[in-house]
């Protein structure tokens, strides 16, 4: 069901909608109830009449907006009370009304009032959530009468395996039409979303539509249809569309990136509708470059064509027994990559309006209330998926065992490099890592001294620095003196001694000849297709040279073939690193002396090399693809013919503790 909030569809025809064998709208009596209001619903014989619709239209009732709109609310037995957001008025919400003012909007399908909680709440919290609902779901169905009209139950119980059993079996016992599976894709993770549906569907009658609210992706899609699910409403088609986002068979393609200006193509070679038919990526890419209006509405049919036409193909496999084989050919297909964006965020008008606010090259976005760095060159966004402070630990400052290194009885400065400083969620994180450790230290009844910390940042760039600066709501961690003083001065060092933090703002292929030698390197500038110089072979051969004579390790996000074959050509060695969010894997690359070690890392093996082999990835970034010479580096490299157990054997201990 195509998203039709205020009884339409953004930026679509009724004609495109039909054409696209659309079968129902969602329309949302929250809305409706205040702009038009029900009179008007009234006096044109319903939504059908009033927006000419000859197709079903399902309406939520309310329950959900209630809930995730900013603004004062409270909530009773009786029903819930809040401020309209168009003139201020206290509004009453009850079962009764809701069912009432669904009957006047003349929806074909209508939804109980429901109580949402955000799937990450508290047992209790969700337990008495779940039997409000069950009790205002009785009261539905009293207040729906004889009415002709479908109405369907909302299972309920946040991400509690236990209570989403038993409100699916006390709501499938009510005499429903249908049945709905709310309070997801309100937080939780993909994960949690597919097994909550998976334990609601075995639970509900096999006879009767069940509809999972709210979701999602087309893989999400795939995913739920696969656990038993017939409905879904979303608004991603549409608003994906209007920030350039295309779902196709070939997977998510966004029209911010670079690459498709000139493109000659349609955006989906396999579909056939009016957009794909008549244009090509090229010209769609013209008209979101230069915000034309068209763009969004030529993107959003084709989305929402996309949807139609990946549910049908989904009836039809079912109906001739190929699902499985299809369910597996998809996943890996449609886009796994999530992005809800921001589920619950309350954004104020001046946040609004200072994220707006771009310098240089960048600008801010906000996501569950935390803030993102955008490239607005490339489309790209710095972090987009976990907390930046989050990522810091769990991707460097962890894995780089910084605390465990800092106490080491050592004169000479542990040197951390901190490649692409952003808006310094790494420093920051090793900064304060650093600073517990010397307060605790500190504190002992023995003090030990600690090993100073010299860090590093490179950048050619402040304004994202001085961007999230500017907006410390959504970089909490920016509450602090450093990044201030570091924005001025370029360096700053901490009053507790042996933390120093300096600045070399210059490129970083310049800069690296210039500084001491790094123990760590955390290589966190954006990716190849913004900074594609910080990736060629020939910039990590220039990296190997200067960390030639240090046991150095470097932490990197990506797991990329062609980053790991320039590492290895380099003549580094290359380690698996940890997983972090959405990632399954990252990158450690090890200096010939860090990997002569006791290093206690994953070094890739024959596996990754035959892979390698194989791969359309093989050659590294920048590298000639004739040029011999990366290819015998890589295929003599020692790491994979002297096997792991050489490695670590080789020399003894050479990563903590010996100087330089
Ligand atoms: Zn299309």
């Amino acid at each position: 069901m195509p998203v039709g909030t205020h009884a339409a569809v953004r930026a679509q025809r009724r004609e495109d909608l039909l054409g696209s064998g659309v079968q129902v709208l969602l329309a949302n009596t929250y809305h409706l109830l205040l702009r038009p209001g029900l009179e008007i619903f009234e006096k044109f014989g319903g939504i059908h009449g009033f927006m000419n619709w000859p197709r079903s239209v399902l309406t939520d009732s309310g329950g959900f907006q209630i809930f995730s709109l900013p603004g004062s609310r409270t909530m009773r037995e009786e029903g819930a009370e809040f401020r309209s957001y168009v003139d201020k008025q206290t509004v009453h919400l009850s079962p009764e009304r809701s069912i009432a003012a669904q009957k006047s909007i003349g929806a074909d399908i209508m939804m109980v009032l429901d109580q949402c909680v955000p799937a990450t709440v508290e047992y209790s919290v969700a337990r008495a959530a779940m039997e409000l609902t069950h009790r205002w779901a009785q009261r539905c169905l009293a207040a729906r009468g004889d009415s002709a009209q479908a109405l369907f139950g909302i299972v309920q119980g946040a991400s509690y395996p236990e209570l989403r059993r038993e409100s699916a079996r006390v709501i499938s016992d009510m005499p429903f039409d249908g049945f709905a599976i709310g309070g997801l894709a309100v937080g939780e993770t993909a994960a949690e979303r597919e097994d909550c549906t998976g334990i609601v569907t075995e639970s509900l009658p096999a006879d009767r539509p069940r509809y999972l609210m709210g979701v999602g992706t087309t893989r999400d899609l795939l995913e739920a249809v696969h656990r038993g699910v017939d409905m879904f409403d979303c608004i991603l088609p549409t608003a994906l569309a209007k920030q350039g986002v295309a779902f196709t068979s070939l997977g998510r393609r966004d029209l911010r990136r670079a690459a498709y200006r000139g493109v000659d193509a349609p955006i989906d070679p396999a579909c056939d509708c009016y957009t794909c038919t008549t244009y090509s990526i090229a010209y769609l890419w013209h008209l979101q470059r230069v915000h034309e209006a068209q763009g969004w509405q030529l993107l959003g049919l084709h989305n929402i064509h996309f949807y139609q036409e990946l549910m049908r193909r989904m009836r039809a496999h079912i109906l001739a027994g190929t699902w499985l084989d299809f369910y597996r050919a998809q996943r890996d297909v449609l886009d796994a990559r999530d992005s809800y964006g921001p589920a619950v965020t309350h954004v104020t008008r001046a946040q609004r309006r200072k994220l707006a606010e771009r310098r240089g090259r960048y600008e801010i976005v906000a996501g569950d209330g935390v803030g993102h760095i955008r490239d607005t060159r490339s489309g790209e966004i710095m972090h987009p998926v976990d907390d930046p402070q989050e990522e810091a630990r769990s991707l460097y400052v962890g894995p780089a065992r910084l605390v465990e290194r800092l106490q080491v009885e050592e004169s000479a400065p542990l040197v951390i490099w901190d490649v692409g400083l952003g808006a310094a969620a790494n420093a920051m994180a090793t900064i304060v890592a650093a600073e517990d450790l010397a307060r605790i230290a500190q504190a002992a009844p023995a003090p030990r001294p600690l090993r100073p910390l010299l860090l590093i940042s490179f950048e050619n760039d402040l304004d994202s620095l001085l961007l999230a600066l500017r907006q410390i709501d959504l970089f909490p961690y920016l509450r602090h003196a450093a990044p201030h003083v570091l924005a001025v001065e370029h360096r700053w060092a901490a009053r507790l001694g042996g933390i120093e933090w300096r600045l070399l703002l210059d490129d970083f292929s310049a800069s690296k000849f210039a500084a001491p030698p790094p123990d760590i390197i955390y290589f966190d500038p954006f990716s190849f297709k913004t900074d594609s110089g910080l990736w060629s072979l020939a910039a990590f051969r220039e990296l190997a040279q200067v960390c030639a004579a240090s046991a150095t390790e470097l932490f990197t996000y990506t797991y990329s073939t062609s980053v790991r074959a320039a590492m290895l050509a380099a003549g580094f060695f290359v380690a698996k690193g940890s997983a972090t969010g959405p990632k399954a894997e990252t990158t450690i690359a090890l200096s010939p002396r860090a990997a002569a070690g006791q290093h206690g890392r994953e070094l890739l093996g024959a596996e990754w090399l035959a892979k390698w082999r194989r791969s359309d990835a093989r050659v590294p970034f920048g590298a000639d693809p004739e040029d011999p010479s990366w290819q015998e580096a890589i295929n003599g490299h020692p790491q994979f013919t002297r096997g792991r157990e050489a490695c670590a054997t080789d020399a003894p201990s050479r990563v903590n503790g010996e100087s330089r």
